[in-house]
């Protein structure tokens, strides 16, 4: 039954049955005025005992009183329960359930309350966010199980380094903010504890004997700072500057700056013009020679995507890959250039062939070899003739993962090559395990080649390796004749970079193949080539 609640707690039952109490005490009060002396006098002797109906009513008198009491005191117990509910309440609606800290509600009032504190202590507060930079990764990779167990690891050490009086509040899936009141003139000791907390919360979390890593960015931004302070907006300000610091390289801290807002509107603008591109068909493939050293011969090409972006103009892909990779769209965006890329090396001779750069966020996808055989068979492409370039630093993404993909792609006949190899730091074992066709070793060995005896020393032993592993070489970045008369040491080697031409779109390169008598058909006159050209028909 459901009964209406005044402000003190109290039902409307309850208030009747106090009303009842309130009555058979004044009763008592009545009837026992007459009713007592009278059985008095008669215990004693003096007299009769009292009147019948009077003794009576007095005793439902004194049970109505009990019966009264007993309520009260039951009413009593309701209301402390209510108080605690009431309270337990407050605090789940204030905290979050998973780590205990504050949540984004009341991270507000609670930062309010303490700025106000600070300054009539002629003191500052800081607003520190911290992100944790790969958390989606653990949850895709371990579980969400697992990245509860990073959120409540992170809370508890930040919680232990924290000085008291510091607010601690979880304002998202894995961020946190900490406010603080420190003093303005030695903002050294902030940068200390951050770095502290940097360093800690980057520390392996055991989880079911597996040991997992992530690390967390941090961004500040201080009350004394000259503009508007509120939290709300030193909140924001943080959050500006934890941006920052993950597009610096994660695993660090940074002070919010003014010029950063600009930089992140350029961000936004990006995005929003990644999402919009990828459906408007504005990423285009672009193509880089690949020689075979030994004859000479234009061997295939490295499909390079592009962004033909109509605010920005042409766009590479070291600023747009890794925005579309944090965004979710880099699937999207790689289909679409190797679609275009398949349909248009359909017009090449069909002896050469097509490389394409796989992101480690594909690699993730288990359907990836799948998506990638559908889009081999509606262009009608030969598998034999495509091949796959991972990066050396996706390796350690996870390796077991990588090597099925490579098992999956092999068996498709796809041929799979190991990119930019010698930045990645993978270990010998790795390599061994893992069944590359090919090893491309980046071309910041290559380029200083004639120079460096280092380099020249790395690269040595990398063809040696690759010999002895049974993976052939292609050197990336030959911008110039000394280098390649460098690498004319070797055997077996490929090579590509800017001595054979830019990069260059798909009419080009067809024009381009015309000229060499390297398209299906075969019938169009052949003008003078250019000089990457006659440097690799002469070789
Ligand atoms: P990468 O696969 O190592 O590609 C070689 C990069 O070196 C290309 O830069 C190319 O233009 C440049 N390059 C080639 N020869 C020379 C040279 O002689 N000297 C110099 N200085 N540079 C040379 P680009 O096109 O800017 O691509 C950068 C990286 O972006 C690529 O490195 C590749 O990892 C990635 N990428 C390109 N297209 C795609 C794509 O469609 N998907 C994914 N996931 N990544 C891509
Ligand atoms: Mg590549
Ligand atoms: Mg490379």
């Amino acid at each position: 039954m459901s009964a209406s609640v005044t402000k003190t707690g109290l039902t409307k039952r309850d208030l009747i049955t106090h009303g009842v109490a309130a009555t058979a005490v004044i009763l008592f009060v009545v009837t026992g005025g007459q009713v007592l002396p009278k059985a008095l006098r008669a215990i004693l002797g003096h007299g009769e005992g009292p009147d019948q109906i009077l003794a009576s009513a007095m005793l439902l008198n004194i049970a109505l009183i009990l019966l009264g009491w007993r309520r009260f005191r039951e009413l009593a117990r309701e209301v402390v329960v209510t108080r605690e509910e009431a309270a337990e309440a407050r605090e789940l609606a204030e905290t979050d359930p998973l780590t205990g800290c504050l949540n984004r509600r009341s991270v507000n009032a609670a930062g309010e309350a303490l700025l106000a504190k600070a300054r009539q202590d002629r003191r500052a507060i800081v607003v520190a966010l911290l992100d944790l930079d790969n958390f989606k990764h653990v949850n895709d990779l371990h579980s969400h199980q697992a990245g509860d167990a990073i959120l409540r690891a992170a809370a508890e050490r930040l919680r232990a380094i924290l000085p008291q009086g510091a607010i601690l509040a979880r304002i998202g899936g894995d961020e946190f903010a900490c406010i603080l009141p420190f003093d303005p003139r030695l903002p050294d000791q902030i940068e200390q504890l951050c770095a502290e907390i940097v360093e800690r919360v980057a520390e392996l979390v055991d989880w079911n004997g597996t040991e997992i890593e992530a690390t967390v960015s941090l961004g500040l931004a201080r009350s004394d700072d000259g503009g508007d302070c509120d939290v709300q907006t030193l909140l924001h300000k943080a959050d500006i500057a934890m941006f920052h610091a993950k597009r610096q390289g994660r695993n660090r801290i940074a002070w919010f700056a003014p010029a950063m807002e600009s930089e992140l509107r350029f961000r936004s603008e990006l995005e929003a013009g990644i999402r919009r591109g990828v459906t408007a068909g504005e990423f285009v493939p672009y193509y880089e020679k690949q020689i075979d050293l030994a004859t000479g011969e234009l061997v295939g090409f490295e499909m390079l995507a592009r962004w033909m972006s109509p605010t920005l103009g042409r766009v590479g892909p070291d600023i747009f890959i890794p925005v579309a990779e944090e965004i979710g769209a880099i699937a999207e965006l790689s289909e679409s250039v190797i679609r275009q890329a398949l349909r248009d090396a359909r017009d090449w001779d069909p002896k050469l062939t097509l490389a394409v750069n796989i992101s480690p966020v594909q690699l993730r996808d288990p359907w990836f070899a799948q998506k990638l055989l559908k889009l081999l068979v509606e262009a009608n492409f030969p598998p034999h003739r495509l091949e796959i370039e991972i990066t050396e630093s996706s390796l350690h993404e996870n390796i077991g993962l990588v090597r099925s993909m490579i098992t999956s792609l092999k068996n498709q006949g796809i041929r799979v090559s190991l990119d930019d190899f010698g930045t990645g730091y993978s270990s010998l074992a790795q390599l061994r395990s893992l069944p590359f066709d090919r090893i491309k070793i980046d071309r910041s060995f290559i380029s200083s080649l004639p120079e460096s005896e280092e380099n020249r020393t790395i690269v040595k032993s990398i063809v040696a390796l690759g010999e002895g592993l049974g993976m052939p070489v292609t050197a990336e970045g030959v911008e110039s004749e000394a280098v390649l008369a460098a690498l004319g040491g070797y055997e077996g080697l490929k090579a590509q970079g800017y001595l054979y031409g830019q990069p260059q779109p798909a009419d080009v390169t067809l024009a381009s193949l015309r000229q060499l008598h390297l398209t299906l058909e075969r019938n169009d006159a052949a003008p003078a080539a250019e000089p990457g050209e006659q440097q690799a028909r002469r070789a």
